[in-house]
Parts: structure tokens; sequence; C-alpha cells
């Protein structure tokens, strides 16, 4: 089973594919901005002066939709101001210099018998170890672990698919931790009382789909019985890691537009995230740090690496030997759906799943994946070739909204947000297949974005 739409995309995982997880060298100071969530932004929980320990909360959030924030390193909080984020704004941020010893806040518990937790307790672990989605959408697990009354769910997906090119940090930990993530996996499905488990992996990873098979050809798996587990091989199509896009793929639902996967039935999280839900309820461990990719042809020594959150992409690109020529673009995430940075001294956040350097374009294999989210780029009229509206999963009119956004920027016509609303902008998943393919390489999901805020601005949450 399939959805509609996509396209095939060079892969480009070659480079780190095969390359085990190295744990990045502890960095002289990290910067952690408190806004590394969806919902509110944390207030600070130190002052400047406090000596902090690893794992110790720094940041705590207000109201129902938040996360809380925690020190990454020891030592002491040297600075709390507004500092460059990777979403390409300045964030209030912590910043803490190591002193060198890397000691856990003494406050961490193990919990062996995890198994006899109430859901609660466990949703209340998960919600204090600041766990949010690690496929870069950052929304907070405890949140997605609460459905609404009545919303009773029947699967749960562990999206192990992975189909932006070049990052191979979820396929590595999939490899390295595949009995970690089941145990994740069981007590999401614990907490939610759903009646299945998948785990959807694209076909261009045997090695991590034959590694979660034979665990689940054990006798037992802690907690849930081996029938209610189940891998699925996927077709190899971007963006299959979509969650409306997988959702369809695995379970053949189709997710309605202005509703939610909970609505349906249906709860998706990372493997990577899964990963973070065992390590928080069986030892105790917040999330303080991830597996990332850091490659593309202007990387000399392309690598995955364990890496504190906080630690800044200046630090672990001269980690992995530095540019290997000059550099045109440092983008965090993958090309398709990553953001291009103006700096290095960005910090690595719970959403960042790579970093992915081009040289310019001129030695690039793959120009139009370069060109992905360059700023300022010349293009051109719509030729009305249909390619985007034929690749489109959402099945909506990338080439209109370019057409409303243009329109609508030059003439201030405010008709031309509505128009944009009637036709559906709302429904974009902003997977930037449209501006991929585009002959007259228009920037479609910038003009898509730009009509998402207005719409926005005009109305409650884009919801007509
Ligand atoms: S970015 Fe939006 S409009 Fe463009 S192809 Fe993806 S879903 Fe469709
Ligand atoms: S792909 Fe580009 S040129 Fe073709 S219809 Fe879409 S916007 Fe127009």
């Amino acid at each position: 089973m399939t959805f509609r739409g996509g396209i095939h995309t060079p892969e480009e995982k070659d480079r780190t594919k095969g390359l085990p997880i190295q744990t990045a060298p502890l960095p002289p100071k990290v910067v952690i901005p408190l806004s590394q969530h969806s919902g509110a932004v944390c207030e600070p929980v130190v002052n400047k002066g406090d000596v902090v320990k690893k794992g110790q909360k720094i940041g705590e959030g207000k109201g129902p939709v938040t996360s809380t924030i925690h020190s990454s390193l020891s030592g002491k909080v040297v600075d709390i101001s507004p500092h460059p984020h990777p979403f390409g704004s300045s964030v209030l941020s912590v910043v803490i210099e190591s002193d060198g010893k890397d000691e856990w806040t003494p406050v961490l518990k193990e919990n062996e018998d995890y198994l006899s937790f109430d859901t609660q307790k466990l949703k209340e672990i998960v919600r204090e170890a600041g766990i949010v989605g690690l496929g870069g959408a950052q929304f907070p697990t405890h949140v997605k672990l609460s459905p609404p009354d009545g919303n009773g769910i029947e699967y749960v997906i562990l999206n192990g698919a992975e189909c932006e090119p070049f990052v191979t940090s979820d396929h590595r930990l999939m490899v390295e931790k595949s009995s970690e993530i089941i145990e994740g996996l069981n007590i999401i499905i614990k907490i939610l009382s759903a009646k299945k488990g998948f785990i959807g992996i694209e076909k261009n990873k045997p090695d991590a789909i034959s590694t979660f098979n034979s665990q689940l050809s054990r006798p037992t798996i802690v907690g849930t019985p081996n029938s209610q587990l189940e891998v699925v091989d996927l077709n190899i199509k971007y963006p299959q890691g979509s969650e409306k896009q997988l959702i369809k793929s695995i379970v053949n639902r189709e997710v309605p537009a202005d509703k939610l996967p909970v609505d349906i039935g249906v709860v998706v999280n990372n493997v990577g995230t899964a990963y973070a839900v065992y390590e928080a309820v069986r030892y105790g461990k917040p999330l303080i740090e991830r597996v990332i990719t850091i490659t593309g042809n202007g990387v000399k020594e392309p690598r995955n690496l364990l890496v504190r959150i906080g630690t800044s992409f200046d630090f672990l690109i001269q980690n992995c030997g530095g540019f290997a020529g000059e550099p045109e673009k440092v983008i965090m995430g993958g090309p398709m759906m990553g953001i291009a940075q103006y700096t290095l001294d960005v910090p690595v956040i719970k959403g960042t799943s790579g970093i992915v350097v081009f040289l310019k374009e001129s030695t690039s294999p793959h120009p139009s994946l370069q060109r992905r989210g360059l700023r300022g780029d010349e293009y051109l009229p719509c030729i009305r070739c249909g390619r985007c509206i034929d690749s489109c999963p959402m099945g909506i009119s990338p080439n209109l909204y370019g057409l409303y956004a243009e329109r609508g920027m030059i003439e201030g016509g405010r008709d031309f947000i509505d128009e944009a609303q009637k036709w559906d902008v709302m429904d974009c998943i902003e997977c930037g297949i449209c501006s991929y393919v585009c002959p007259s390489n228009r920037p479609l999901v910038q003009f898509i974005k730009y009509l998402k805020s207005e719409v926005k601005k005009k109305t409650k949450n884009g919801k007509r």
C-alpha cells in the first residue's frame, strides 16, 4: 500500500549509513534555547552564576502544551539572553560553561520495576523528561500520549522511514538500539491502551528491518505479546515519513483535513522518541542528547554522532574534520524539509536530525536538492506544466498558491489569502516536493509559508 503523489529523490545516504554512532566530545559550552518544542516557551529556573549538573532542570513551561528543558552538561550558567536559533530567530537561551567533570544531577532515578507503573506515572515521567517529537516536529510527547477523552487509540506507529535524503541518524539508532526502541514502543502502547504497534521502515534499510524482525521473533517482548507488534517495510518514496502518508501506507486510513491522527485512532511517534521514552522511564534520563548525522559533500569526515543539546554547529563540523571546501549552504535537517542556516553559531536542538553541508552548486551532483530553500534565488513564471500538482502528496494545487502569493504580495489584496484558504493551502505539509520538481525554480514552499501565516492571522489557527 502507498499514498498518492510523492517522488523519488536521490538518497545520498551511503556516506554515513554504515557508520556506527560515535559520542561527540564534551563541548566547552552549550547554548540551550528555552524554546525547543511546540507550545509555550519555558521560563528559566536557574540564574546567571548558578552551578548546575548534567540533567538538572533549567527551564519550565506553563500551560497544557509545553515541555521542560535540562542542562546537557555540568558547569556554570554564564548567561541567560537571546541567542541565534536554528529556526532563524533569536530565542532566550541558557548558556552553560562546562566544568569538565560532566557530573549527573543526583535526583535521577532508575526504575527497574517500570512495567508495574500506572499510565499516569509513565506520562508524568515522559513530561518531566522534556521529551518531544524527535522527527523534527518537536510536539511535546506527553501531550500526544494524552488523547482527549473518548479518543480510543487503536494503533501506535513508530516512524522509522527516514525518507529525507542524506540523513541516517534514525537508521543507525534502529540498527544499534532496536530492543530499547521496542521497549519504548511497549511503554507507549501501555500508556494509550492501544491494540497494536507498528514499526514502519523504508526498504532501503534492510539491516534495520531484519534487526527488528529478529527481536520480534523472540518468545516474549517485555510487556506486550509479539502478535501485537509488526515491522512494516515501506516503499522508498518521499515523503513516506510524513505522518499522514505513513498512516495511509501502514493502516490504510486517511486523516481528514483539519483533523489529527488521534481523531482516527492512531498515534505516530519517531523511533528516536520511543528510544527517549525508554531512557526516561527505565533510567530516569531527561532528553539532553540525541543522535544526528553530519554529512554532505561539504564535510570532510561525515559521521553519525550522539550530541548534547546546545552544542554549536561550528563545534560539530570542526569535529568532523571541518569543511571540505568553500561551503555554500548549511542545513539543519535534510535538504527537502530542513532549514538553511545563516550562521554556524546555532545550537543543536531536540528537533535536529542532521546537519547537511553543500559546497558550491557547480560541484554538487544534485543541484535541485541543493537549490531547495536558497533565499533570494532567481525564479521564472509558472509555465503550467502541472508537475507540482502531479507530485503533491496532499492532492492540492501548489501552482495556484504561487500565483496567489505573488499577487497578494504585489497588490496587497486580501482576497488572494481567502482564495488560497478556499483551495486548501492549510493542508500543505511543507514537504518541499513542489519546489523540487518545478522547472521554473519557483520557491513554492516559501510562498505557501507566507500564505499560511497570513491565513493564521485572519482566522483562529487557520481553521475555517
Ligand atoms: S510542499 Fe505542500 S503543496 Fe508542495 S508538494 Fe508538499 S504538500 Fe504539496
Ligand atoms: S511545477 Fe512550477 S511551472 Fe510547473 S505548474 Fe507547478 S509552479 Fe508552474
